[in-house]
């Protein structure tokens, strides 16, 4: 797609000139980092608290293992809570809890310290120690964040794994990191009912003699009796950590400590276990939530990730708290009990900034505009979107319906593997397109390539590459180093580019447009077509609520496109079937991209898989388009949306005309 400009790209949404004025980050920010992004990250980092400073910024003498900030060393938990005590914010707000049955909790950074001590202390009373590994299998919880954070005070490797994940996911992971203890609940609230977790909890441990201990912190109490119990190795939280001391005296760590195994969502393949470290980590982090989502002392900052994943490591623990930020974390389903949720919190807590996810805005558009506008959201100045690219339809309606048309919205693309933001605004600076993550921030040095590692010009589809080593960057993926060499960096080894797997172009300003998975580009008779420009056609049609694209083998044209799609609102009342709407798809991606690009299929099914964090698993409908099977569901948030999707695809084969 050389001549055809995604959605979007002929929009411009300067800063508004207000919140420029009050901007954190001046537009000088972008040529100061490239004139000498080492000085750049050591004047970031030296916004951290060091107990001993670094001797060399960046040593490249490991790679692809880098090494940033060499020498130096730090308590990561103390920067992210004991510093803001110390300077004397500990009555500052940290977390504003709100739970899924509605009971809410508020816990100041002084409370905060004296939480994460008491469990640090009572990690080390079960024989936790530097570098053991601590699996957490937890929901939405402050005692979740303060796990995390008790781990890295007592220099151990913590894993947050998905609550909503199976017995089955969490022992991949409890095996993999060869946890010596997994903290985990009696029971979740689960869209609206108490679930038992606990049971699941002990099938995943069974027989890994590497789990001394399994933590047990009480959550549903009543609701969820009879919790299985394993005398000597299970511990319930309240019995070790509410009595143990509120003092703990925190050791410092190399930068290169590690501090987290994150898992990726696995919406390529069987996930990787990324294992990131102290100083660089931090630093990114840090910095990045400062200057990306321009924080003020007096934001209420909410990202609605679920506390498992990467986005909430960066950007709802290690990079908000490091910054003494106040934010508000919510423990439910944003449906539960009703699907204005989110927006009623936003209500309560004054947020200020909202960080969401491109899914979560199209199932708000299934329920029209009147449902945000049921709230008083006029407390939001900034929103964020990550997760997947968000589509141009849904970027302006999030803009309109709840930023009121006068909050900058923060595309945020970045990775597992990348530790923090890559490519993403600066809100005061960087004027928006909807549906690109603009251009890289400051220090960071991305660009699209083509498969010899040449700058591709202007529209040409690529792939995204970081041309140069970063602080958040990955250190290995955990027990598989081969797998991290392979996978990210043998392919452009020559040239040491990180390739980041997702295809892309570069419009004309140096804009980066996400296309989707390398897997995923089409090849239609010579033309790479992206999944996300097709699906962002899609959903830009009145009828279409959600679509995903994939590539079927075509005799004639390499590959044919079949469009699976959500319908919204009701068939025209002449035509009850539907039997127009191929026809009008059709016809609308042929004027919105070029006739190449019209889908050949367009099935309607009643849901599309999806994983955990919500990004479509277009690889399982290619295979299943393709008659193969066989592909790693473990990750996939609802079997029932695939089985939905076979049924409705093998209906449409049978009806074809
Ligand atoms: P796996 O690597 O196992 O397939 P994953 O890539 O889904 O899993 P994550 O690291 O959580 O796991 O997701 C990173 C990916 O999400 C990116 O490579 C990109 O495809 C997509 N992504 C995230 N944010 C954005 C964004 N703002 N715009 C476009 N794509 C995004
Ligand atoms: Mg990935």
């Amino acid at each position: 797609m050389t001549d055809v400009p995604a959605p979007g790209q002929d929009l411009l949404f300067p800063p508004p000139a207000e919140f420029a004025a009050r901007a954190n980050v001046d537009a000088g920010e972008y040529a100061r980092a490239a004139a000498d992004p080492e000085a750049f990250w050591a004047e970031k980092a030296a916004r951290l608290q060091w107990d001993e400073p670094w001797h060399t910024v960046f040593d490249g003498s490991t790679m692809p293992t880098a090494q940033w900030f060499a020498g130096g060393r730090l308590n990561v938990a103390v920067n992210c809570v004991d510093r803001h005590v110390t300077a004397g914010r500990g009555d500052k707000v940290a977390l504003h809890w709100e739970g899924e049955p509605g009971d809410s909790r508020t816990i100041t950074y002084a409370e905060l310290q004296e939480e994460v001590c008491r469990l640090a202390n009572a990690l080390e009373g079960l024989g936790v120690g530097h570098g053991d590994r601590v699996v957490l299998y937890l929901p939405v919880l402050p005692e979740t964040i303060v796990a995390t954070l008790a781990c890295a005070r007592i220099g151990a490797v913590v894993s947050l794994v998905f609550g909503g994940f199976s017995a089955e996911a969490l022992r991949f992971r409890v095996a993999d990191t060869g946890a010596r203890v997994l903290v985990t609940t009696d029971g979740q609230f689960r869209r609206g009912s108490a679930v038992g977790v606990k049971a699941a909890a002990d099938a995943a441990v069974e027989g890994l003699d590497h789990v001394e201990h399994v933590l047990v912190l009480r959550r549903t109490g009543d609701a969820t009796p009879d919790v299985p119990w394993t005398p000597g190795r299970d511990v319930w939280w309240h019995d070790v950590v509410d009595t143990a001391s509120s003092e703990h005296e925190a050791p410092s760590f190399d930068a290169e400590n590690p501090l987290f195994i994150i898992y990726t969502s696995g919406t390529t393949g069987r996930p990787k276990g990324l294992v990131h470290t102290s100083g660089g980590y931090l630093t990114h982090a840090s910095w990045t939530h400062w200057a990306v989502f321009d924080l003020k002392d007096d934001d209420v900052y909410w990202c609605q990730a679920d506390l498992a994943w990467v986005t909430a490591h960066t950007y709802e623990m290690y990079g908000p708290l490091s910054n003494g930020a106040t934010q508000v974390i919510y423990e439910g389903s944003p449906l539960t009990p009703h699907p204005g949720r989110h927006f009623e919190v936003i209500e309560k807590y004054g947020v200020t900034t909202y960080y969401t996810a491109p899914t979560l805005v199209r199932t708000f558009m299934k329920h029209g505009p009147e449902l945000p506008a049921r709230y008083d959201l006029s407390s939001l100045r900034l929103l964020g979107s990550v997760g997947e690219a968000i589509n141009p339809e849904a970027w302006l309606w999030l803009h309109r319906n709840v930023g009121g048309g006068r909050c900058p919205i923060v595309d945020t693309w970045w990775q597992s593997e990348t530790g923090a933001a890559v490519v993403a605004p600066l809100p005061g600076v960087t004027p928006l397109k909807p549906g690109s993550g603009t251009v890289p921030l400051p220090g960071l040095s991305a660009t699209v390539v083509d498969d010899a590692g040449e700058e591709v010009a202007p529209g040409v589809q690529g792939v995204l590459v970081i041309t140069k080593p970063w602080p958040g960057m990955a250190r290995t993926v955990w027990g598989d180093h081969d797998r991290f060499v392979r996978s990210y960096w043998e392919p452009y080894a020559e040239r040491g580019y990180y390739l980041a797997g997702d295809s892309a172009t570069k419009d004309a300003d140096g804009y980066v447009w996400i296309g989707g998975r390398i897997d995923d580009v089409l090849n239609v008779s010579g033309h790479r077509l992206s999944s996300i420009e097709l699906e962002s056609a899609l959903v830009s049609h009145p009828r279409v609520a959600e679509a995903a694209v994939v590539g079927a083998p075509d005799d004639t044209t390499g590959q044919r496109i079949i469009a699976f799609v959500i319908t919204r609102g009701r068939a025209d009342a002449d035509d009850p079937d539907d039997a127009g709407l191929t026809a009008a798809l059709r016809a609308h991606v042929g004027e919105r991209v070029g006739a190449i690009a019209k889908p050949r299929d367009v099935v309607v099914v009643p849901d599309l898989p999806k994983t955990r964090s919500g990004k479509i698993m277009r690889r399982l409908m290619a295979d299943m388009t393709a008659g193969r099977s066989g592909g790693d569901v473990t990750s996939l948030q609802d079997e029932t949306a695939l089985a939905g999707v076979e049924q409705a695809w093998a209906r449409y084969l049978a009806t074809r005309p």
